[in-house]
């Protein structure tokens, strides 16, 4: 049986704004970042009013109600009458979205963005407010007709439209509905993926993917990058000077290329497996816990900090969440079924004969069942145990593992929402 959902789906496109639409963006961000810092600070004070209880009081600011004091706000200040109106309604909606988000548990808490680390603040328009021309050509309001590369077509019906910036590359992200028919069976034969360091994913069917560790590639052009910054003088106004802007420039850029190297690879992983399998088994890993850090305290400082956060930069640079992420909603897309099970002792358990042993590891990469005799790569091995966790042929049901076969479904709506957050993929 098929049924239609409505998804969201998100197109990006690399935008050629021209010089003074350039600048005027570039002057719209700027208001826009303060327009959330103040929006962000009026809901924090809000907050912590004395006697205010989120749990006791239903109101609290909605984006309505910011709505309306912007009008007024806008009659006061001429800088903020410079964007159009359309942008910032947007922005107090995304604001509200951001804490109804985290609220519900599922995001952190949102940020004041800064100017200095590149944090911009979202500049989007409903687009009913914009006119999509041909595939090349998009007209926003008050910046006119802005020049894009609209390498795909179209699907279903646009309903935002934003515009992100990457060190000095712009972007149009177009957010469309679409009514979208999940295939009746999931095809494909099922596979159990076991995220790892060395090998970004191994699949339970034998194949390893090599991890490219970019980061590391480009950690010496990156530390030599940023010596440059920090023996550049910073200049006395509130804008940096233009050669110490000029080195930042190098820095982002370097982390923006890791970024999207990294990035190309997760897609195309998520995507192969996500459509040619009907069933995908993956651990379920707290990547935040892992990736702590060995530090301690003061009093009590703790052991092999160096190692464990060399660690902690492999594990955070392969990009496991964002993996898990990819594969959330892709699966959903493809009609294929994502089971997240319990990681424990997935690396030391036996695929034939089930035998849990510290000793089944001779080395990082060589499983060898100290009873049986089995031999296979250790990561591939693990896969192998996922995959039967998953499918509920070993001790661990999928009932206690977390997420199991019966409960698949919520994850995925949590994930529906983040779909449209395509459009601001992280830049480090
Ligand atoms: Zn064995």
């Amino acid at each position: 049986m098929s049924e239609v959902t409505t998804r969201c789906i998100g197109y990006r496109f690399r935008a050629y704004p021209d010089d003074s639409q350039r600048k005027r963006l570039e002057h719209w961000q700027s208001a826009q970042r303060a327009l959330w810092n103040a929006g962000h600070a009026q809901r924090q004070e809000r907050l912590s009013r004395p006697g205010w209880d989120i749990k006791r009081s239903k109101r609290y600011l909605s984006a309505y109600d910011q709505h309306a004091e912007l009008t007024e706000c806008r009659r006061e200040y001429e800088w903020l009458r410079a964007v159009p109106q359309m942008f910032q309604q947007d922005l107090l909606t995304q604001l509200s979205i951001a804490w109804q988000r985290f609220f519900k548990k599922n995001s952190g808490k949102p940020r004041f963005k800064r100017r200095s680390t590149g944090e911009d603040a979202p500049l989007g328009v409903a687009a009913k407010d914009c006119r999509i021309i041909n595939r090349n050509c998009i007209s926003l309001p008050k910046l006119g007709k802005l020049v894009m590369r609209g390498h795909r077509r179209l699907r279903g019906k646009p309903v935002r439209v934003s515009l992100t910036r990457e060190v000095d590359q712009w972007f149009v992200s177009i957010t469309c509905e679409v009514q979208h028919e999940s295939s009746a069976e999931p095809s494909g034969v099922p596979v159990g993926l076991d995220f790892g360091v060395a090998n970004v994913i191994a699949d339970s069917l034998g194949s390893l993917v090599i991890n490219p560790r970019e980061y590391d590639r480009q950690r010496r052009r990156i530390a030599r990058a940023q010596r440059v910054v920090a023996r550049r003088k910073r200049g006395r106004g509130q804008r940096p000077s233009k050669n110490y802007a000029k080195a930042q420039k190098r820095v982002a850029k370097l982390h923006r290329t890791v970024c999207r190297r990294r990035m190309d690879l997760l897609h195309k992983l998520t995507h192969h497996y996500a459509k040619s399998h009907g069933v995908l088994v993956i651990e379920d890993l707290k990547v935040s816990a892992m990736s702590s850090s060995a530090r301690g305290t003061k009093e009590s400082p703790g052991r092999r900090v160096r190692a464990k956060s060399g660690l902690n930069r492999s594990i955070l640079g392969v990009g496991w969440y964002e993996l898990r992420r990819q594969l959330t909603y892709k699966c959903a897309w493809y009609g294929s079924q994502l089971v997240v099970v319990d990681p424990k002792y997935t690396s030391q358990q036996c695929p034939r004969c089930h035998r849990v042993c510290a000793d089944n590891r001779p080395s990082q990469a060589q499983f060898l069942c100290v009873d049986c005799g089995y031999e296979r790569h250790a990561d591939v091995a693990g896969a192998m145990n996922i995959l039967a966790r998953g499918l509920g042929l070993t001790g661990a049901s999928p009932e206690t593992a977390c997420g199991g076969l019966a409960d698949v479904g919520r994850p995925l709506r949590q994930e529906e929402m983040r779909v449209s957050a395509l459009e601001s993929s992280p830049v480090l």
